[in-house]
């Protein structure tokens, strides 16, 4: 790697960690957002988090919402992606204030878009969504969430109501400063081509998922 020099010589410091770079009203179809721009120098990846409302500090309401193209954009019943993004926007501006944060680079688990297909392609095969990507020499879950602490920090949020079903959010929130009052169940009613891939959330990743007793009659 080359040294980055100045004019004198001298080693200019890089950036690090997450910076604020704009803030743009977002008008949707869930009600309006204020969409505050990231960039997080330590991975040299854009960031954002959708703001509705008067946030304050303390037990803001709070998603943090992995990224997933297919189930995001594309209506993926794979996953229940999409529907929790969705649920979790309408639950934002319902409750009068509170932040989704959309983590970019977690595609997979944190795997990448490519290698998520590929998985997929597996699954499609038998494989559960933990063998897939452990047979593709994957890690099972490679997400970190220091930028999205680190953007709730510059929002002047200390503590969150968290909705989500996965107790690796809770954890990594708190180890990264952030105090998790609550957590809220962000439960998406299964379909036939997701009851598999949510009961391996359930059984082998933790997920608390409890709505999934109600289903047994799906395959
Ligand atoms: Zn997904």
């Amino acid at each position: 790697m080359t040294e980055n020099l100045g004019v004198l010589g001298t080693k200019t410091p890089r950036r690090t960690g997450v910076e604020r770079v704009v803030n743009a009203p977002l008008p949707t179809v869930y009600g309006k957002f204020q969409a505050v721009g990231y960039m997080d120098h330590d991975r040299g990846e854009e960031q954002v988090a959708l703001v509705h409302g008067d946030i304050g500090a303390e037990r803001v309401l709070v998603r943090l919402h992995s990224e997933c193209l297919t189930g995001d954009a594309f209506g993926s019943q794979h996953c229940e992606c999409g529907d929790q993004l969705a649920a979790a926007m309408r639950a934002v501006v319902a409750e009068g204030s509170g932040i989704v944060v959309y983590l970019r680079g977690h595609e997979g688990r944190g795997i990448g878009l490519l290698a998520k297909l590929r998985a997929m392609a597996l699954q499609a095969e038998g494989l559960d969504t933990v063998e897939a990507n452990l047979a593709l020499g994957l890690p099972v879950d490679a997400r970190d969430y220091g930028v999205a602490a680190g953007m709730l920090h510059d929002l002047g949020v200390r503590s969150v109501r968290l909705m989500s079903n996965n107790p690796l959010k809770r954890e990594a929130l708190v180890r990264h400063g952030v105090q998790v009052d609550e957590q809220v169940p962000l439960l998406i009613p299964p379909c036939e081509s997701n009851i598999t891939y949510l009961r391996t959330k359930r059984e082998r990743m933790d997920h608390h998922l409890p709505h999934l007793d109600a289903v047994a009659h799906l395959s």
